[in-house]
């Protein structure tokens, strides 16, 4: 085995600002940092300069082609891959070439990505823009290397057809509003507020061949029927559980390859489910954050290959056991350092930090319906609300210390004490006391306060996390740029303020909840509140194109309403395609394998009932004739359930030009079907020859990696 010190590895293939700084000229590096710092756009100039020697250091990793590389409403990433080969010279050489044109725009035929009717086909060109924030990098694999330009991605009049544009919006707008809030606590230094965000990433490992003998897996990404073994995650001894040899030695490749992208892959471990593992980052800019998570995607599924192993990033692979999400850890910190979500020792103290604080309670509560939207995908809508994912509701967890210190705000205004964090007495001589944190962790909350950053639980494993990072940065713009208003305006500040923070306490306590969010006490509860209780995707998508919506997106110019009313439309697409998808698959399973297999099975049984009977006169064959009945009963209601589903199915396909009620036929009436079908399936799976069974179970799936 090779080994390295992480050091000499870490962002090597990355043209990150060290490199700019050694390879570009001064006069061209300096532009580039203005550019950045000011926001403004690249001169022609500066970009060929730049271009060039992104070129040559791209070359010398052994790039032979460029690809502007942009986030399409797919949820995944694309590429169109150029080589740097120019036309051949008369000598019979060719050049390398890569101009600053060709590094800022690109014009991918941007006909086959989602729109929303935003573009119709025949008005095929979409632009990709450089975003400069977030660094180049050249990645190398099997298919050779390749210099990947982080772009945004629009349409030929402007409107953003990625999850990037709006995030760059929606960081520009709290950054404003921030800045504002700052200001008026006496901050003059700080330049910049930006949005930090960590994201830890849950996926699955199965053996590769297995895989590809599940069509389920392959072609949704989800088991469609299987029936749980005799052992599943009850002995909470995978979670944390030491990692085996093979799994490690995949996730140290996965490192390798992060580390070398400036990826700061950072923790790993095993998760709540056999086969279920994680891995988080250190946190970064929102941008490069997201960028980072889908890099983190990719690497996770490309390394699995080589190691005969597949990564299942769907939210709910196997039922039964928990499913994967992504905990989206947010926080607001300055460019010289301030996180504004920092208590400190004595929060009650803190009033800047209490403002903020009671700010975003407030977007939550007020935009509760959206941020639950933002995490709504197809696959998570198998997860949440289920015993093992947050709920559906939207409320946030504050822990004992904050929540004193709120019901002194909303008892008086103002609060004069904190709760301490207490020693903990471990009863070893050896070991030693530590001081406890003063807030326990609520896992069962879908939005906690962690210290000194928020922890959105609800985002899907699979799903991108531009979308929630784009709310939540909207919406507390909202609640900094409401409160700025009002404080901006006092003539008495400290009254305004006094009176600012008793409001928003009073006002907005209602989301706040400290207690298990699994219970069926805080459905009841939180429907007494009035909270939403949002259960599905296409319940949530709504959301987006409400009023408020609309004015809160346009207002800070993160997204205008045709926008919105496109990315509506883009998910009940996918929704409905989606479960046409699952549909098919499970038609096809049941009717090419399980049945055929079951048949063969009863015909065992009923050839075995004879020939015992022939051989021995009088024998008993009670055993095998219970097990027919019993078999060919179950096979009987899985044909029955499977003439329902095609009759439905078949239904759902013929619906064209309301997208809607298309979308809500296959909730309401196929998704229903595939559940009453997986029924007798999974006990036939019980009693069927494992032998004859045709393919890997659950136990042989998330056991035996
Ligand atoms: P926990 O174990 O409480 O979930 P960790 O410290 O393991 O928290 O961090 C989880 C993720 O949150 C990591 O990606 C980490 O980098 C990120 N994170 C930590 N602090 C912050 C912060 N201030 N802002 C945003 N993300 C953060
Ligand atoms: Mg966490």
């Amino acid at each position: 085995m090779e080994y390295y010190n992480v050091a000499d590895i870490f962002g090597e293939n990355v043209f990150n600002d060290a490199t700019m700084r050694e390879r570009l000229p001064k006069k061209t590096y300096q532009k580039l940092k203005e550019t950045l710092a000011l926001g403004r756009e690249l001169d022609i100039e500066t970009a060929d300069v730049i271009a060039h020697e992104m070129k040559e250091w791209a070359i010398e990793k052994g790039a032979t082609h460029f690809t502007h590389w942009f986030q399409p409403l797919t949820g995944a990433t694309a590429e169109k891959h150029d080589s740097f080969i120019s036309p051949p010279m008369k000598s019979g050489k060719v050049l390398m070439s890569f101009s600053g044109k060709e590094l800022i725009k690109g014009e991918p035929d941007a006909s086959s990505f989602p729109s929303g009717g935003l573009r119709a086909t025949f008005e095929a060109r979409g632009y990709t823009a450089w975003d400069c924030t977030s660094p180049a990098f050249v990645r190398q694999d099997a298919a050779g290397a390749t210099l990947c330009i982080p772009t945004a991605f629009c349409s030929y009049t402007g409107e953003a057809l990625d999850q990037k544009t709006p995030l760059l919006r929606s960081m520009e707008a709290i950054n404003t509003q921030a800045l504002r809030l700052i200001r008026l606590f006496g901050n003059t230094t700080s330049q910049r507020v930006v949005p930090s965000v960590g994201c830890e990433q849950e996926y699955f490992l199965i053996d590769r061949e297995k895989f590809l003998e599940r069509k389920d897996l392959v072609y949704t990404g989800r088991t469609l029927i299987g029936a749980m073994p005799p052992k599943g995650q009850e002995m909470d001894d995978h979670y944390f559980g030491a990692i085996r040899e093979r799994i490690g030695a995949y996730m140290r490749d996965v490192n390798t390859e992060l580390w070398k992208l400036g990826v700061s892959a950072k923790t790993q471990h095993n998760e709540v489910a056999p086969g279920q593992h994680e891995l988080a980052p250190i946190y970064s800019e929102a941008n490069v954050a997201v960028d980072h998570n889908q890099l983190i995607m990719e690497t996770l599924k490309k390394v699995a290959y080589r190691h005969g192993l597949q990564c299942l990033l769907h939210e709910k692979p196997f039922a039964g056991v928990n499913g994967s999400g992504k905990h989206n850890n947010w926080s607001l910190v300055t460019d010289d350092g301030i996180n504004l979500l920092e208590p400190g020792k004595k929060p009650h103290d803190n009033i800047q930090f209490i403002l903020v604080l009671l700010c975003v309670i407030k977007a939550v509560d007020e935009h509760a319906d959206l941020l639950r939207e933002s995490a709504a995908d197809f696959g998570n809508d198998q997860r949440l609300g289920g015993d093992e994912a947050p709920p559906s509701i939207i409320s946030v967890y504050l822990g004992e210390q904050l929540q004193d210190v709120l019901n002194q705000l909303v008892r008086t205004g103002t609060a004069t004490h904190s709760i301490k964090g207490e020693h903990l007495d471990t009863g070893v001589q050896t070991l030693p006391d530590f001081l406890k944190d003063a807030t326990d962790r609520n896992r069962t909350s879908p939005f906690a306060f962690t210290g000194n950053k928020f922890e959105f639980r609800m985002v899907g494993s699979e799903d991108s996390v531009g979308e929630p990072n784009i709310v939540l940065n909207t919406i507390v713009a909202e609640a900094f740029s409401d409160a700025c208003d009002r404080l901006e305006a006092a003539e008495d500040f400290e009254t305004e303020l006094h009176d600012l923070i008793k409001e928003l306490a009073a006002d907005h306590q209602r989301i706040v909840y400290n207690g298990d969010g699994y219970s069926d006490e805080w459905v009841q509860e939180a429907a007494r509140r009035g909270l939403p209780n949002i259960t599905n995707m296409l319940d949530a998508i709504p959301a987006l194109t409400s009023v408020q919506s609309v004015a809160l997106f346009e207002k800070f110019g993160v997204f205008t309403e045709s926008e919105l009313v496109a990315r509506a439309e883009i998910e009940y697409e996918i929704y409905a395609k989606k479960s046409n998808i699952e549909a098919k698959t499970m038609i096809d399973i049941i009717r090419k394998q399980i049945i055929p297999s079951t048949i063969h099975y009863a015909t065992r049984l009923a050839d075995s009932v004879n020939r015992v009977r022939t051989a021995v006169p009088g024998a008993d064959v009670s055993t095998q004739a219970d097990m027919l009945t019993q078999v060919s009963a179950l096979l009987r209601e899985t044909k029955d359930g499977l003439n329902e589903l095609e009759k439905l199915q078949q239904e759902g396909a013929a619906i064209h030009g309301d997208i809607v009620k298309r979308a809500l036929f296959y909730r309401d009436s196929v998704i229903p079907a595939m559940n009453a079908l997986r029924i007798p399936v999974d006990q036939l799976e019980m009693l069927v020859d494992k032998e004859m069974w045709p393919m890997p179970s659950y136990g042989d799936m998330i056991f035996e990696v």
